[in-house]
């Protein structure tokens, strides 16, 4: 938990310090999920604060997409715990875990292809409940002035008339990113959301996640170091289904243990 100490008022005894200790939204602890006895997340603790852009790393293997499963109720754990503020989700069904305010993007892109960018990001506002309903579903300012928002900031304000299946791949990501921003979660997790992107687009996508970050938290699992640096505060590596090293960037990139996952095979 990070902590900041703040002055404290004028009227009160000059040399105390108030201690503030930044609002957790995600606590996981001792967190184990076993397939046929194989622990693929083994007793892993860690923490997310309110705001945090928080990066995740590790070799191929190492418990990252089933980490994430987890938190979004796509797979049952073997014992632990996941605490989204006050709410234990392990014990959650899904979309309840998505009405709690986690949204999840997973590594490849699923947009509706034939729908325009526009039509996407509509049926995606937990209103409209899916493709149907959203034909029938009144377009009320309010709609329409989130979808407009939305669509400026993942930069396609331009193509919402514009079939999605005719966006670049870089695009269709950003797309997806705005379909869970429409639900207004309070924590996303992006599964190596800059795959397959041109470096521009990478570019691009490092300044709407640290822009996403000033009002939600988020979870980003990424193998590009250099897009990593772009964006992280704080930096998780995992190995192995276990919490190998926490930090800055600096900090995992120069721990002895995580030279020695990645350089020492
Ligand atoms: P990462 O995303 O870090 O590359 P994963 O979380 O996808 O790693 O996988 C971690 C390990 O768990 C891998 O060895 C993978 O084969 C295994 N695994 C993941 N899901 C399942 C499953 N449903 N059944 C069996 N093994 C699984
Ligand atoms: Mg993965």
């Amino acid at each position: 938990m990070t902590t900041a100490a703040i002055d404290a008022p004028m009227n009160a005894n000059p040399t105390t310090k108030r201690v503030l200790h930044a609002a957790q939204i995600l606590s996981i602890e001792n967190l184990t999920v076993s397939f046929d006895g194989f622990k693929a997340v083994d007793n892993l603790s860690m923490s997310i604060d309110e705001k945090e852009l928080r990066v995740i790393i590790g070799p191929n293997g190492a418990g990252k997409t089933t980490l994430l499963d987890m938190i979004c109720g796509k797979t049952t754990p073997t014992s632990g715990s996941i605490r989204f503020r006050d709410v234990e989700l392990t014990r959650l069904p899904e979309f309840k875990i998505v009405r709690q305010g986690v949204g999840r993007k997973f590594q490849t892109p699923s947009i509706y292809e034939d729908l325009t960018v526009g039509e996407n990001l509509e049926i995606s506002i937990p209103q409209a409940h899916g493709v149907w309903a959203s034909i029938f579903f009144k377009r009320t300012p309010q709609i329409k002035e989130r979808i407009g928002g939305v669509a400026e900031q993942i930069m396609l304000a331009d193509h919402l008339r514009t079939k999605s299946g005719r966006l670049s791949h870089g695009q269709k990501q950003w797309l997806e990113i705005g379909m869970l921003l429409v639900q207004d979660p309070d924590l996303l997790l992006l599964d190596e959301p800059v795959a397959g992107m041109s470096p521009r687009e990478r570019e691009q996508t490092a300044e709407l996640l640290k822009t996403i970050a000033l009002g939600k938290s988020l979870v980003v699992i990424e193998h590009d170091m250099d897009f990593v640096k772009s964006i992280a505060n704080k930096v998780t590596v995992l190995h192995q289904g276990r919490l190998l090293s926490e930090g800055s960037v600096d900090q995992v990139q120069n721990d002895p243990r995580v030279i020695e996952v990645y350089l020492g095979h």
